[in-house]
């Protein structure tokens, strides 16, 4: 019998339905392409989710918003939460914290 198997080798199906659906490593359980970014540009908002470790996070968008934008939020929050869920909880009173740069809304451009 000199039958030899082919390793049957389809192509790469090419789904492109949605170029803003990207893939980034996640922070938590450090797995190459396990967060997912999804801009909803008619909503408005974005959604972040890791499928290993089900870490979620949401945010508003702008027509700039770009997957890598939603994904330096979340580093960011993420940073601050753990910054703040320390082993000394404080109460929140002072009001030090800059207010956050960020415009909705009408910018020229
Ligand atoms: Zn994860």
């Amino acid at each position: 019998m000199g039958k030899r198997k082919k390793s049957s080798r389809k192509p790469a199906p090419s789904r492109q339905k949605d170029p803003l659906d990207t893939t980034f490593t996640c922070l938590f359980c450090h797995h190459d392409k396990a967060v997912t970014v999804r801009i909803d540009k008619k909503e408005g908002v974005a959604q972040l989710v890791c499928k290993v470790c089900d870490q979620r996070y949401q945010s508003k968008t702008h027509h700039l918003t770009e997957p890598i934008d939603i994904y330096s939020q979340w580093i960011d929050a993420a940073d601050a939460a753990q910054r703040e869920g320390g082993s000394s909880r404080r109460p929140a009173a002072s009001s030090s914290r800059p207010a956050p740069a960020v415009s909705y809304g009408s910018d020229e451009e």
